[in-house]
């Protein structure tokens, strides 16, 4: 009896240890990474992934997608952390039309702004929408000062890691970027 509730009193205490799917190495924290959309995508497998790791993974996906994309950087409120197509947005209703049209024109393809190759990713701040993904609002009046830049994805995921790092974010799940022109966001899960 003494020994249960010791016991019990131990795994209340004790942090589970995961180790990354893909290193192998062990951590309290990890992400959530999930190429399948909850099942949408039967070949994509969901895996728990170091910070190290998930960013890999996210980049090769970002290496062979060829339409445009606004890469908002993560929030630490949110856990999810989503691509979602401008057709996927429209078609459920979350965000009024003519402001998913304001982001459409956004999306273009440039250069990076390191290392000059070309791109079709273009990081924003989340002041887009007010550090609020849900409210379904954009600021887009004055784009030069949301920190609007092309970055290839090299770049990017350099500067999306450090984010990850510098605030210490763990996501509940990542949707990497897929077919079609879209938004990467923070977002509930
Ligand atoms: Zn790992
Ligand atoms: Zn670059």
């Amino acid at each position: 009896m003494f020994i249960n509730i010791i016991k019990n009193m131990f795994n209340l205490f004790k942090k589970k240890i995961v180790n990354c799917e893909k290193c192998f190495k062990p951590s309290e924290k990890y992400h959530k990474f999930d190429p399948s959309y909850r099942g949408q995508f039967r070949d994509a497998k969901k895996m728990k992934l170091c910070t190290l790791c998930l960013m890999k993974e996210y980049k090769d996906y970002l290496n062979k997608f060829r339409y445009n994309a606004i890469v908002v950087e993560p929030l630490n409120k949110y856990t999810a952390y989503q691509y979602y197509t401008f057709e996927d947005m429209i078609k459920n209703d979350w965000w009024p039309s003519d402001e998913i049209e304001k982001l459409r024109k956004i999306a273009s393809k440039g250069n990076c702004v390191k290392c000059d190759e070309e791109t079709s990713l273009t990081l924003c701040s989340p002041e887009i929408y007010h550090n609020e993904p849900a409210d379904g609002k954009f600021y887009t009046d004055d784009i030069e000062n949301l920190n609007m830049k092309h970055l290839c994805s090299d770049c990017l995921c350099d500067h999306i890691e450090k984010i990850i790092r510098e605030k210490n974010i763990f996501f509940d799940e990542v949707f990497p970027i897929r077919t079609g022109d879209g938004l990467m966001t923070s977002f509930e899960t």
